[in-house]
């Protein structure tokens, strides 16, 4: 299919894309990578009138690494992160998608776009990051905690854009791992796990982002850590999958992501 007409707008600065959102309204949308968006044109489940471009405002691509901190450009594709030697930034990169969408999908249209399962959602909310974001009013800062509010809902104004996200450095010993049922698809559960801080933060299992740590003491297995988190879900047999298999899943995969964020 092909999406509606629309018409097309092409930002320079972070400031004029805000202006072109403030001044279109609640029909315009920005297109980054256009790797979720162009789709849900297609199929018709966007049908945004205005489209504002901000592949051209240089200033929101790369990747600055500062003592504490990682600072990565909204623009910055899921590649570009695959290759910087990030430790488990880079490393979970390889279950996104396909090459050609991890070399065209960037970093903030994935926090923007808010699919639960995404794998940067779940880095940011393992690691509570500041998703810095510009609008009307100037520059603020939303903390992962408080920015998914629901599926593919969040804490962005209509009118605001991100700018960049803000992760801790050195990253911290921690792994994401998933299962999918073909390659490159979304997963169907996703674990990710900050070894010292002791968080797990699975995707798939709720809305958003699902934060399930702080519930076991140290010095138990990473086995029996992974079953305290699979049976801390409420979930529901859904069309296609069991609750149990799902816990199943859970279960497996918090193990491995900590046996994982153990050996490097
Ligand atoms: P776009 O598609 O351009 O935009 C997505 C949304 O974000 C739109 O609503 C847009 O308005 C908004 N937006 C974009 N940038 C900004 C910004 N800076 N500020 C505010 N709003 C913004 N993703 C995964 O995480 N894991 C996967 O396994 C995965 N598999 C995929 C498989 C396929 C076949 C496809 C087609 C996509 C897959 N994706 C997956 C999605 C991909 O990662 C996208 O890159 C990502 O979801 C969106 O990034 P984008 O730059 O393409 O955003």
């Amino acid at each position: 299919m092909k999406p509606a007409a629309f018409e097309y707008h092409r930002a320079r600065t972070p400031a004029g894309a805000v202006g072109l959102l403030t001044e279109l309204g609640d029909d315009a949308k920005i297109i980054a990578g256009g790797q979720s968006l162009v789709a849900m044109m297609n199929f018709r489940l966007a049908r945004p009138e205005h489209l504002v471009d901000i592949t051209h405002v240089d200033s929101l691509r790369g990747i600055a690494v500062s003592e504490g901190e990682i600072r990565i450009g909204a623009l910055t594709t899921h590649r570009e992160v695959e290759k910087a030697g990030l430790g488990v930034l880079s490393a979970a990169m390889r279950w996104v998608g396909h090459l050609p969408i991890r070399t065209r999908g960037t970093v903030g249209g994935s926090i923007a776009h808010a699919d639960a399962t995404a794998e940067w959602c779940l880095l940011a909310v393992l690691f509570d990051a500041r998703i810095v974001v510009e609008g009307p009013s100037g520059v603020r800062e939303i903390r992962a905690s408080e920015f998914f509010l629901g599926p593919f809902t969040t804490a962005l104004g209509p009118d605001e854009l991100i700018t960049a996200l803000v992760f801790p450095s050195p990253p911290p010993r921690a792994a994401l791992t998933e299962y999918a049922d073909r390659r490159g698809d979304f997963a169907l559960v996703a674990a990710a796990v900050d070894l010292d801080a002791d968080r797990v933060v699975l995707g798939g299992v709720g809305a958003v982002p699902t934060l399930v740590s702080g519930k076991w003491c140290s010095g138990t297995t990473y086995r029996a850590r992974a079953a305290a988190a699979a049976g801390s879900l409420e979930l529901r047999d859904e069309p296609g999958i069991s609750a149990h298999y799902r816990r199943g899943l859970v279960r497996t995969l918090v193990e491995r992501a900590y046996e994982e964020a153990a050996n490097g």
